[in-house]
């Protein structure tokens, strides 16, 4: 009898057991609600194949495919003229309404000069057509930005007037340290990639080894061909060197990054004319300078972009973090001050989180 009750206690035992184990393992299998757990990004290798041994990657995690929105991120940029809106919408146009929309714009990093402009335009058709419905005026307002905004081409080009076909087409990315010019070249290669274009990308910032590593990462990530110097070698001959294996690979287009600081300005300045000189020999066709710009640095921005802007020929600008700006207005300041389009909004820190300069959805998601 005894013996019984010993058996039956130790079959309860092993019985509790079991299903405990089982629990734990189905739960870590399926996760509570029954859905397969995401594999880290950093076990995924480039060709979306799970491996354990896949090095560890720096690049923040790959984001699913959904095209973010400007009026989604730029959140803190409509926070800084929204208090301004609400109060300019609580009465008719009067002439407190004319500060509060200056001290908007300007608060925006629009600019001093480039708000006096713009709101003295508006005020004269404002006050030629009696508007005082304040809506009224701010739909003006935008429509105004939008068209200051409309100009330029805003395409990213493979080829240049009088020498249609020539490959690779090299896209020069130019701009200071920690702008975001690598995490902008990976974004852009996934982009390219996705267009059917393949690339491959020069490490032409050879005086900060940090620099090459982060871009090869990218490289890694984004399955791009790329070519790496030394750390303290030339820039240019890198940026030819990767020519030269474009074409001999058949890639479409080069896409070089290069330093954001040397010894001095002036030498920074030189050595990105010389770039730009090797790397239009043939085969390479330069149809690109991209100067990035970070929008959360505002006016100082700029600043840089004239800087750049004499030193080598700019096609575009690509304004980079316009998710984390208070400082949205840049835009308006960069397009209007220089005259450069902008082409390309970085709105986050993921692959997919560049977008196409839409200067519509732009205006509305600061100003609605
Ligand atoms: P580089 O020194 O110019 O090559 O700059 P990096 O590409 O290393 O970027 C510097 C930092 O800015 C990194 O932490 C990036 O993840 C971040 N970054 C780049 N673009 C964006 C963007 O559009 N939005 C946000 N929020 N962060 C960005």
């Amino acid at each position: 009898m005894e013996i019984v009750i010993v058996l039956v206690a130790l079959a309860a035992v092993v019985l509790a057991i079991g299903v405990t184990v089982g629990i734990g393992l189905s739960h870590r299998r399926e996760g509570p609600a029954g859905i397969e757990p995401p594999i880290p990004a950093d076990e995924i290798a480039p060709g979306g194949v799970a491996t354990a041994t896949a090095p560890k990657l720096e690049a923040p995690p790959i984001a699913p495919p959904v095209r973010p929105s400007f009026r989604d991120r730029l959140g803190k940029a409509r926070g800084t003229v929204s208090g301004y809106l609400a109060a300019i919408r609580s009465r008719k146009v009067d002439d407190e309404t004319w500060d509060e929309l200056e001290e908007a714009l300007i608060r925006a990093d629009v600019g001093v000069a480039a708000t006096q402009r713009i709101l003295g335009d508006l005020r004269a058709a404002a006050e030629a057509d009696s508007v005082s419905d304040p809506e009224d005026l701010l739909d003006r307002l935008k429509a105004q930005l939008k068209s200051e905004l409309a100009s330029g081409d805003r395409a990213l080009h493979l080829d240049r007037p009088g020498s249609e076909g020539a490959r690779p087409a090299v896209w020069l990315f130019v701009g200071v340290n920690g702008v975001g010019k690598t995490t902008t070249i990976g974004k852009v290669a996934h982009q390219q990639q996705a267009l059917g274009r393949s690339v491959i990308m020069a490490a032409g910032d050879t005086f900060r080894a940090a620099a090459a590593e982060q871009l090869a990462t990218w490289a890694e990530r984004t399955e791009s061909d790329i070519v790496r110097g030394s750390e303290g070698g030339d820039p240019s001959s890198v940026v030819y060197d990767a020519v030269q294996r474009g074409a001999a690979r058949g890639h479409d287009i080069v896409l070089a990054d290069t330093a954001g600081r040397l010894h001095t300005k002036s030498n920074l300045m030189e050595e990105l004319r010389k770039v730009r000189r090797v790397a239009d020999r043939d085969p390479g066709n330069v149809t690109e300078v991209l100067l990035i710009l970070d929008a959360t640095t505002g006016q100082n921005g700029l600043a840089q972009a004239q800087q750049f802007a004499e030193a080598v020929d700019l096609t575009g600008v690509v304004l980079t973090k316009l998710d984390g700006s208070a400082k949205g207005g840049i835009a308006l300041a960069i397009q209007t001050a220089l005259d450069i389009p902008i082409k390309l909004v970085g709105l986050g820190e993921t692959i997919a989180d560049l977008v196409e300069f839409d200067p519509d959805d732009y205006v509305e998601a600061l100003f609605t």
